[in-house]
């Protein structure tokens, strides 16, 4: 029932927004790592029965019962609890294998290798300083049952079933590592992507214009400022221009914000498809847009000022419905050459100046700045 739902990723991904990747990691082993254990003392419990030994029967039907009931446990505590559950097991485990590796042979007995596992299980479930601790437990285990030889107990159990023993255990072992180890790559894997994912959220937050998905004005001058520093050193043409839609207020009052806004996110497409991929495109302000043409003498970025604006004159805005808008630009134009090289600052007061041109001789029309302006 649960048990399917559970084991599905995307059921604990969700808590991934507020818990690390840590937590994550723990979760998912765990359960795989209790989900494994359980089996192997089942394997253990049946080749025990058949091989007819009842004291390693017994051992190995209450360590069932116990990790069955530490599943269950694990699947219903509350995310957060979960990690002290994961950490119990571990205990339990570990407390569990030294009296088995003692009754069992002391250092030949097949148990100490998964004792061996501990501290690495616990790096990647706990952190390194954890796994110090562990390490030292695990030190001192060992010595301990290098000076705490057999008793008749001991040779006893030692001489059954050995090789089998091993290669049970080499086996589960293998597979147990995987499991875990692959588990904590996986949740690494999602983590990784997920800040890449944010990464790229915030690098277009910071970037863009949320309406139009323009430049916007910041970032704009940023590259506009390296492309000008370029075009200095290799003596290149380059131009501004600064174009502000007209009589954009009644489009609001007409036909509502919501309208204004269509409009403006339309003809920002136009913008984008006009331009070559080497051109910038920023919302400088309201209904202000900002473009630099690099490597773009005074003639060369007039033509283009004049196909943005006859383009848009000519493009039918559909608001609404059925709603037909017609919309019309004014642009400026100031251009840096070899001969006159200008700022970044001159070059959109000049834009701007020959913009406010040709708003005040008819709109609809480009303007180049020239001194007498
Ligand atoms: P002009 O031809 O002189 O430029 O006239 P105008 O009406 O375009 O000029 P004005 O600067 O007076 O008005 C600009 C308007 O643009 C005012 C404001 O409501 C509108 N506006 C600015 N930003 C946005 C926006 O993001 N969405 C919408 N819908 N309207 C905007
Ligand atoms: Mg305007
Ligand atoms: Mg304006």
């Amino acid at each position: 029932m649960k048990i399917r739902k559970l084991f599905r990723l995307k059921n604990i991904y969700p808590y991934l927004s507020n818990e690390s990747a840590y937590l994550y990691g723990q979760i998912q082993g765990t359960y795989i790592g209790l989900l494994l254990v359980s089996i192997t003392w089942f394997i253990y419990f049946m080749s025990y029965l058949l091989i007819g030994d009842r004291f390693l029967m017994y051992i190995s039907g209450v360590n069932i019962l116990f990790f069955c009931l530490l599943f269950i446990y694990f699947m219903r505590e509350p995310v957060q609890r979960k990690v002290i559950a994961a950490n119990a097991m571990l205990a339990f485990l570990f407390l569990n294998a030294y009296p088995i590796s003692f009754l069992t042979g002391g250092l030949n007995s097949s148990t100490v290798i998964w004792i061996a596992l501990f501290p690495a299980i616990m790096v990647l479930m706990n952190g390194i300083k954890n796994a110090v601790v562990w390490f030292v437990l695990t030190v001192i285990l060992f010595i301990s049952l290098l000076l705490f030889k057999s008793t008749g107990i001991i040779k006893a159990l030692v001489s059954r079933g050995t090789e089998t023993d091993r290669f049970l255990d080499i086996i589960m072992m293998t597979f147990t590592t995987t499991f875990i180890i692959s588990s904590i790559e996986i949740s690494r894997k999602k983590t990784i992507q997920k800040l890449e994912n944010v990464q790229e959220e915030l690098r277009v937050l910071a970037t863009t214009d949320p309406l139009t998905g323009l430049l916007n004005r910041r970032f704009f001058i940023e590259l506009a400022e390296a492309e000008i520093k370029r075009s200095v050193r290799y003596k290149n043409p380059l131009s501004i221009l600064m174009i502000d839609i007209d009589h954009f207020k009644a489009v609001n009052d007409n036909y509502g914000h919501k309208a204004g806004d269509l409009a403006l996110m339309e003809l920002s497409s136009i913008l984008k498809s006009s331009l070559r991929d080497i051109d910038l495109v920023g919302r400088y302000g309201g209904e202000e847009f900002i473009i630099l043409l690099p490597e773009s003498d005074k003639r060369n970025s007039l033509l283009v000022a004049e196909r943005i604006r006859k383009k848009i004159e000519n493009t039918e805005i559909n608001i609404k419905n059925s709603e037909i808008l017609h919309q019309t630009v004014s642009i400026g134009m100031a251009e840096s050459n070899p001969k006159q090289q200008y700022t970044l600052d001159t070059l959109t007061l000049q834009a701007d100046k020959a913009l406010y041109c040709s708003k005040n001789t008819g709109r609809n029309k480009s303007t180049a700045w020239k001194e007498v302006l």
